[in-house]
């Protein structure tokens, strides 16, 4: 994707703060940390939503988060740390390359990721379940 912001840091075309990388994976700084430290891990080819990749990227991407998270709360002392993760623009996603964020914490940082929690009718519990457990069979 030549318009692509990530990709463009992929090909090395603009600048940025590289913490690893191997033959499928970059992670980089965030410019835009939520806090200090924030890093963004993303599949070094182009893929718009984490719904696309394929199963090894995926894999991949999972088997680094562990010590790329441990490195992450380690370099900034922190309490604990968010992987955050968007896919489409209802969701928050502005960059559209696959990105995972992980965002250190400290107690009383004063960041919020809380949401209003809903509740189910009767029943309407288990119709979700058999709808999305369906849609996994299809
Ligand atoms: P999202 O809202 O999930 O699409 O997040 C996109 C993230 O990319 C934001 O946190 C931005 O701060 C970050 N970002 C955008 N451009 C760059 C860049 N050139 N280098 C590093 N991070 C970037
Ligand atoms: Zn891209």
């Amino acid at each position: 994707m030549s318009d692509c912001i990530f990709c463009k840091i992929v090909a090395g075309k603009i600048p940025s703060e590289k913490v690893y990388e191997d033959e499928s994976l970059l992670a980089f700084m965030d410019i835009g940390p939520v806090q200090p430290g924030h890093v963004l891990l993303i599949p070094k080819k182009h893929y718009e939503r984490f719904t696309e990749l394929p199963e090894d990227l995926a894999a991949a991407l999972g088997r680094k988060l562990p010590a790329l998270s441990r490195a992450v709360v380690a370099a900034a002392k922190a309490d604990g740390f968010n992987l955050f993760q968007t896919n489409g623009a209802c969701s928050g996603q502005v960059v559209p390359h696959v990105h995972i964020h992980i965002i250190p914490r400290h107690e009383g940082d004063g960041y919020s990721f809380r949401w209003v929690a809903g509740k189910y009718a009767p029943g309407e519990l288990q119709t979700w379940r058999a709808k999305i457990a369906a849609a996994l069979k299809a």
